[in-house]
């Protein structure tokens, strides 16, 4: 175990101007919350935390990151609380320690191997800030390092799975290629054991009949680059048991036709002399064809740059070249950390910024050259508007942020969200309208007695709940419309002497284009037939008892209307209009007789009758000529169409209500419209037929009286 101050004499060797006393509080603060705890090995707890401190002062980083390493189960495991570490190591320590917590809660709760990408991305999410994420990959690293002292045969498989599918993933997506490695060689050890200890015995064997033969090959490489004169310094290893494997799969061969399992890596100074070498390389050794790649001018989305190679070497070997620079060997080697030190200058922290990697990372990134690549590795702050949450049973379902439990619950299924009455977030019970944070844990609360809530479309941000919330709506809207549609039709009906049966509908759905009887009612109640029509259509000889409008069927409903306009400016004298000239009543305030009323004039279309309070005539205020100063016939005409807005309880019965009292009043509804909606109220409009005015007046005061009813006007457009 590190010990403490070999601790601190890493971090100061790289780190002059490291918080010395914090690292060291950090470090006695580590060993007494963990006190007695032990790990699996049987060494106490607090040597897991000092020894992942001890793997990021490779990476050379910050004083904070490394006491969060010192400090990262003490929030989870020991009684130490959030509180107690930012009192006693400041904010930002204490946030980086919450973060890697919330990493570690994720881990416990899901298993599922098949939603790896989605968990990566989560990890990505909730490690706004970088160093949680290194801290976490650090952990991981030495808990692979532990995980054969781990009993449950099961519990290794699933962390050794878990590091395969997401950890070594992620060390790769920021460029950390050693941990990497070493991640996924641990990992392949738990996972296929067999063929690593085959592989190793296969490579030992190879290395006991060529002798030295590495040594041999670098020697050679050695004096080969500097005859040319190209300074270098080359090594060369066999590839990890892993990398092997997944060779031997990619290219299904075994491992005898495997040829290059060793790679050799040369460094050089400058990006320069990279190329002056590879062309050394190429001149004395055959290239094997297809293997050279150039991620210097081309790097990967990672950031990772250099010369890739493959030649028939010395002694006639297949062996894999790697050419960079120093620093790129740094960057490669170290990922992000290694990259953050060379902007920094020098490896001082000079200027304190140290977010600032974070920002050339996202650079490197931003400058990846293939865009999907692109997409897939430019998270870091890329998920934030995606919000990932677990079911109770540990499934991750993936949400756009500001996602709701109601939107959850419709993710799960459909059945699920329409039933949905609560929600527990984490265990406790909040609202439906709360926004999820990434990592809750979140269960639904049904009933079987629940419906959808209209009231729910307000807040729910994925499509598939606001589609099922609004079909849901609509069927009810229906079922209200055929409510007042039937009230509507029994009343027209009953006026005429008849007795309303949706039998006797049967014969004109066609005319109307309705395909059941109840849509025939539905789009009276909606406003969209009038009564009026329905039953001069269903008893044709009424036609010549009625006046106007009568047996107007829906075809011909358009040209009917506007023949109706002409009919009614015979029958309403108005004084003041030039004889002869088509007139019509302004839809936006429907004047009645007794209204102050004025003409607009317009080319080819005559005069449009407004009240002369109407909003619209503002915008004739300077066409003076086309204006005419009409007045009413006192003359009794016929009935006209008066328009009123209700807001009503949206109650059993209220419409009924409302139509008896139209009816009582003696006015005829000719047109209803509901335009709104809410859990308590409705507010609609209605056309109703009256003799001018003071009738429409009457009625108005008369809906006033009605408990039912929140407000009656006359409608202003
Ligand atoms: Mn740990």
């Amino acid at each position: 175990m590190l010990r403490q101050f070999e601790l601190v004499e890493r971090v100061k060797s790289y780190d002059p101007t490291a918080d010395e006393d914090a690292i060291n509080r950090a470090y006695v603060f580590a060993t007494k919350v963990h006190g007695s705890q032990l790990r699996a090995s049987g060494d106490p707890y607090f040597s897991h935390p000092i020894e992942v401190a001890g793997i990021l002062t490779k990476y050379r980083l910050d004083s904070s990151t490394i006491i969060t390493a010192l400090l990262h189960d003490t929030i989870e495991d020991t009684p130490a609380t959030y509180e107690d570490i930012e009192r006693l190591f400041g904010t930002e320590v204490a946030r980086l320690v919450d973060g890697v917590t919330k990493l570690s809660r994720i881990e416990l709760q899901s298993d599922h191997a098949k939603q790896a990408e989605n968990l990566r991305k989560l990890v990505l999410a909730m490690s706004d800030d970088i160093r949680v994420l290194l801290v976490k990959l650090a952990d991981r690293v030495h808990n692979m390092r532990t995980l054969h002292y781990i009993q449950k045969p099961e519990k290794r498989r699933r962390i050794a799975l878990e590091t395969m599918e997401i950890y070594a993933p992620l060390a790769e997506r920021i460029g950390m290629q050693e941990m990497k490695m070493e991640l996924e060689d641990l990992a392949f050890g738990e996972l296929h054991a067999d063929a690593r200890a085959s592989i190793i015995s296969r490579l030992s064997f190879l290395r006991e009949q060529g002798g030295d033969l590495i040594g041999r090959i670098l020697d050679e490489l050695r004096r080969t680059l500097a005859e040319a004169g190209v300074k270098a310094t080359v090594s060369g290893r066999e590839k990890t048991p892993f990398s092997i494997w997944l060779k031997m799969q990619r290219k299904n061969v075994g491992f005898e036709q495997l040829s290059d399992i060793m790679a050799f890596r040369v460094v050089v100074e400058t990006v320069e002399d990279c190329y002056r070498a590879l062309g050394v390389i190429h001149s004395a050794y055959p290239m094997v064809p297809n293997r050279f790649k150039d991620y210097i001018s081309t790097p990967k989305p990672n950031g990772y740059r250099s010369l890739h190679t493959g030649v028939f070497g010395p002694e006639r070997q297949r062996i894999e070249v790697q050419i960079r620079s120093q620093e790129l060997h740094e960057v490669a080697e170290l990922g992000v950390a290694a990259h953050w030190k060379y902007k920094q200058g020098g490896g001082r922290m000079t200027d304190g910024r140290q977010y600032r990697w974070l920002r050339e990372l996202l650079d490197i990134l931003e400058h990846a050259s293939n865009p999907e690549e692109f997409l897939e590795h430019t998270k870091l702050e890329m998920f934030q508007d995606q919000v990932f949450c677990f079911t109770p049973k540990g499934d991750l379902i993936a949400l756009p942020s500001g996602a709701t439990p109601v939107d959850f619950a419709y993710a799960v299924h459909s059945q699920v969200g329409d039933t949905c009455v609560g929600a527990k977030i984490n265990g406790r019970i909040m609202p439906l309208r709360t926004r999820l944070q990434n990592g809750d844990q979140v269960e639904i609360v049904t009933s079987k007695a629940q419906t959808p809530n209209p009231t729910w479309e307000r807040f729910v941000v994925t499509g598939k709940a606001r589609a099922r919330v609004r079909r849901f709506i609509r069927t009810q809207q229906r079922a209200q419309y055929a409510d007042l549609g039937r009230a509507i039709l029994v009343r027209a009906f009953r006026q005429e002497g008849y007795d309303f049966t949706e039998k006797g509908l049967e014969g004109v759905l066609k005319i109307f284009k309705a395909p059941t009887a109840d849509d025939l009612i539905a789009m009276v109640g909606e406003g969209m037939l009038t009564a009026r029509e329905v039953v001069s259509t269903v008893y044709p000889e009424l036609k010549t008892a009625a006046q106007k409008t009568d047996n107007v069927v829906a075809l011909q409903r358009k040209a009917k209307a506007q023949s109706e306009r002409k009919d009614r400016s015979n029958a309403v004298p108005i004084k003041g209009l030039i004889p002869g000239m088509a007139m019509h009543f302004a839809g936006c305030c429907h004047p009645l007789p007794g209204d102050r009323i004025v003409g607009i004039v317009a080319t080819g279309k005559g005069v449009t009758i407004h009240t002369i309070d109407c909003e619209n005539l503002e915008q004739y205020a300077d066409q003076p000529e086309r204006w005419l100063d009409l007045s009413w016939d006192e003359a009794e005409g016929a009935s006209n169409v008066g328009r009123i807005d209700l807001v009503v309880a949206n109650e059993t019965g209220t419409l009924s209500t409302i139509t008896t009292v139209i009816a009582k009043n003696m006015g005829n509804i000719t047109n209803l419209k509901i335009t709104n909606r809410t859990l308590e109220f409705f507010e609609m409009i209605i056309d109703i037929e009256v003799r001018d005015v003071k009738h429409l007046t009457n009625i108005i005061a008369a809906l006033r009286a009605t408990p039912a009813i929140n407000s009656v006007d006359r409608a202003r457009n």
